[in-house]
């Protein structure tokens, strides 16, 4: 939302700054009330205008404090980790209990650490908590942030147990086989109000206006990054790099990718994924691709 476009008629014109802030907390619902008390006319030389005027509600009140961690500079590229699902949206589930969203947001705040420790770059969660963040949120709040690269992290399901490992997703119109493009559904359905085009045909407009090719191959490089650094850590799926039509992916400013740290309908990868230590060995390889391919990127 463009808060100060939709403000600039009214700063610095109407009247106490109290009055504004009021009216930025309260919303459209307060200034409703005080244009039907008809107090706008109390207010001369632009007081009208504040009053008449539908403010949408504010986005910022509602958006999480996002932290940015790093000991080096501000110029350091900044990767912003997007722990999938959360709130009342679990994501997947183990048969023994282990929940998506708990296990994505174990994984990145390894991955965070293990980057910190690294250093080099910067690192930000879109949430660090068990809160609940729409999709189309997500890569907006990387966007915000100015982000070099931005990473999903996910531990999906699979309709059959015998599925197993990592995977790594970019984005694309038409999903590179039909697991993907199921996964992509579900995962855009999961926890978004919004009525999302779904055949390759919708989507191929959407992606030509917002995917400048430069962030589609910046996005293709650091999936190699992941691809690379994945094997021997952690069991793959074959084919481990796969392309699908996700919400999160679709910023034409950073390149994005989705990890699925793997299946946890399959009891191995739960276990594996539940383990601090030997998640700590995905998030290990996940950051050295992160770091490889941010720094190999720079200067921008
Ligand atoms: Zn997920």
């Amino acid at each position: 939302m463009d808060r100060a476009g939709n403000n600039d008629e009214t700063d610095g014109t109407t009247g106490p700054a109290g009055w504004r802030v009021a009216l930025l907390i309260a919303g459209a619902v307060l200034v409703g009330a005080l244009s039907g008390f008809g107090l706008g006319a109390a207010f001369p030389g632009g007081g009208d205008a504040v009053v008449s005027r539908e403010l949408p509600p504010l986005r910022e009140a509602q958006l999480p404090r996002i932290a940015v961690s790093g000991r080096t500079g501000a110029d350091a590229p900044l990767v912003v980790l997007d722990p999938g699902h959360g709130g009342f949206d679990p994501g997947a589930s183990s048969t023994g209990g282990a929940r998506e969203k708990d296990i994505a947001l174990a994984l990145a705040t390894a991955v965070r650490d293990v980057l910190l420790d690294l250093g080099g770059v910067r690192v930000a969660m879109t949430r660090e908590d068990d809160r609940f963040l729409p999709l189309e949120e997500r890569p907006r709040i990387a966007e915000a942030l100015g982000a070099d690269a931005f990473v999903s992290i996910h531990a999906d399901s699979a309709p059959v147990p015998e599925a197993q490992g990592a995977n790594v997703y970019v984005l694309s119109a038409r999903a590179s086989d039909r697991e993907a493009q199921a996964l992509a559904r579900i995962a855009n359905e999961s926890a978004s109000g919004l009525d999302l085009p779904d055949g390759a045909d919708d989507v191929a407009h959407v992606l030509a206006d917002l995917m400048r090719r430069e962030t589609a191959l910046a996005s293709v490089g650091l999936a190699t990054a992941i691809d690379e650094e994945s094997q021997g850590a952690m069991p793959r799926h074959a084919p481990f790099r796969r392309s699908a039509n996700f919400v999160v992916l679709r910023s034409p400013e950073m390149p994005s990718v989705l990890f699925e740290a793997g299946y946890l309908t399959n009891p191995d990868d739960a276990q594996r994924l539940a383990d601090p230590a030997t998640r700590q060995i995905v998030a290990e390889a996940l950051a050295r691709a992160i770091l490889t391919d941010l720094l190999a990127a720079q200067p921008r």
